[in-house]
This record gives structure tokens, C-alpha cells and sequence, in this order.
């Protein structure tokens, strides 16, 4: 892994709805219509455009299925687009949710890629209602982010947001001995 590779990533806590990146990623439901946590915290901050936008492409394709992952407009946001990817409920981990998480993450680089987008700022994707536990999931989102990096220029720079003091402590443990 070339040191380079690990600069590309940063970490953040706070509000992802506040975050100035190319995308944002959102943890939406399959539904893509909106639901609690940091879904409900992106559709408000960024007003009804992202919705619109959702529900043409639930009248394309259905909704999104867990690992995929599909691009909106950032509407009121200071990112101009959103990316809603839907996380795997943990079901005890028999489900194949690490499998499924990792394509969470890899799918929304792709599409970033594809979109030309140099910066990309995640959260912690089904960490909140979804159940995922916290370490497992940062082990997942660091590792296959750290991979992607290392076979992709682009996107150039991915931030991880933290919003609890939990996940914080995890991501540093995990990016830690990455810069060190
Ligand atoms: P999921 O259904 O995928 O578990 P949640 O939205 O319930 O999605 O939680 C995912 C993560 O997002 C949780 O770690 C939660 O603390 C975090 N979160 C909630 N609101 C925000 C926000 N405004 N900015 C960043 N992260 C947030």
C-alpha cells in the first residue's frame, strides 16, 4: 500500500449535511424515499429537489437494492451531489453483511468516478438503525476504501464523517497506523 494512498483519506466528526465534497453519501432505505437518521438529516437540509430526483429514478429502475448505489442532485446542499447507497440491516452476521457493506462503499466510488467527482465524504453507513456494529463496520468501510484508493486516481480525496464519539474513537484506531 503507497503511503500516498492513505493521505487521500481524512476524518471528520460532525454533520455530513455541512460538508462541502463534490458528493455526499447518504444511508438511504431501498425505498429511496426518506426515512430517520442521517437520511432524514440530508433530505432536509437539502429541500425537496433531492426527493424528485429519487422518485424518477424509483420510476426507472425500483428503488436500489443493499450494495448498490445511485447519484442525486446535492439541491440546497454545499455538496453538489448526493449518493444513496442502502446499507445491510445486521442480521448477526450470517446475512453476508460484511460482503454487502463493502459493496456499499466500492460502488459509491464507482459512481463517483464515473461523475468525475474528486471528493467524496461518507458516512458511517448502517451503523445507526441498521444495527451494524460500530468496529465491524469501520474495519470494512476503512479497509475496501484504502483498496479502491490504491487502484484508482480518482476520486482523489474521501472523508469519513463521524457523528459519535464512538465512531470517532474507532475510525482513528483504524487510520492510526495507516499515517503513522
Ligand atoms: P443506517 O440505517 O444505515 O444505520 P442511520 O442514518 O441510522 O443509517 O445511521 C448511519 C450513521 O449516520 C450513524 O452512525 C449515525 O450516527 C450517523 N448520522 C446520523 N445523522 C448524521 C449526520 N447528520 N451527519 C453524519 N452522520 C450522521
Amino acid at each position: 500500500m503507497p503511503d500516498s494512498t492513505a493521505h487521500r483519506i481524512q476524518l471528520l466528526q460532525g454533520d455530513i449535511t455541512k460538508v462541502k465534497a463534490d458528493a455526499i453519501v447518504n444511508a438511504a432505505n431501498s425505498s429511496l424515499l426518506g426515512g430517520g437518521g442521517v437520511d432524514g438529516a440530508i433530505h432536509r437540509a437539502g429541500g425537496p429537489a433531492i426527493l424528485e430526483n429519487c422518485r424518477k429514478i424509483v420510476a426507472r429502475q425500483g428503488g436500489c437494492k443493499t450494495g448498490e448505489a445511485v447519484i442525486t442532485t446535492g439541491g440546497r446542499l454545499p455538496a453538489q451531489y448526493v449518493i444513496h447507497t442502502v446499507g445491510p440491516v445486521w442480521n448477526g452476521g450470517h446475512k453476508n453483511e460484511p460482503a454487502l457493506l463493502a459493496n456499499c462503499y466500492r460502488n459509491c466510488l464507482a459512481l463517483a468516478q464515473e461523475h468525475g467527482l474528486k471528493t467524496i465524504a461518507f458516512p458511517n453507513i448502517s451503523t445507526g438503525i441498521y444495527g451494524y456494529p460500530k468496529d465491524k463496520a469501520a474495519a470494512v468501510a476503512v479497509q475496501t476504501v484504502l483498496h479502491y484508493l490504491a487502484q484508482h486516481d480518482v476520486p482523489e480525496q474521501v472523508t469519513f464523517v463521524v457523528f459519535d464519539p464512538e465512531n470517532l474513537r474507532l475510525y482513528e484506531e483504524q487510520l492510526a497506523h495507516l499515517k503513522s
